[in-house]
């Protein structure tokens, strides 16, 4: 069982959550948001309020325990790259970041983060793939 940390729990963030309890994992997830925060409490391992933008949260919440931590902060690009900045000098060993454009990726990847994530790209080869496989996948 490995620990994870979610940080945003917005669509994607609070669905990779939910399939990691379900694969029996243990996940910390944050949010700004007191309504996220409060809709998946019962649902996590733990869900704690806080913003990540600020160095002593992450120092706080001992997000350098974790195996891996997943910054799935979308919309707010300042707001994701200013957490992977302090997730990296915090000494997190495991960084996976969902990008939403070509900046955000390109500073990422110069950040050095573990794996670059474009959810809609991503989920675009899947699709293909199972239209191109009936026999395998459903639909
Ligand atoms: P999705 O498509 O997954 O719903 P999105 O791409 O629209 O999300 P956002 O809504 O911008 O992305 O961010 C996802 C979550 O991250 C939101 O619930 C938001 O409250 C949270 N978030 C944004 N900034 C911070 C921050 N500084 N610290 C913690 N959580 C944050």
């Amino acid at each position: 069982m490995a620990q994870f940390a979610v940080i945003g729990l917005g669509r994607f963030g609070s669905a990779a959550s939910l399939e990691l309890m379900k694969l029996g994992h243990s996940v910390l997830g944050v949010d700004t948001s007191e309504k996220l925060v409060n809709k998946y409490a019962d649902q996590l391992t733990h869900a704690v309020i806080a913003d990540v933008t600020d160095r002593r949260a992450i120092d706080e919440l001992g997000l350098d325990n974790y195996d891996v931590v997943l910054v799935a902060i979308g919309a707010d690009l300042e707001a994701s790259l200013l957490c992977v900045v302090h997730l990296k000098s915090a000494g997190v060993q495991t960084i996976w970041v969902k990008a939403t454009s070509r900046a955000h990726h390109t500073i990422l990847s110069k950040l050095g983060v573990d794996r670059i994530i474009h959810p809609e790209e991503e989920m675009g080869v899947r699709v293909a793939q199972a239209l191109s496989y009936p026999m395998v996948n459903d639909y």
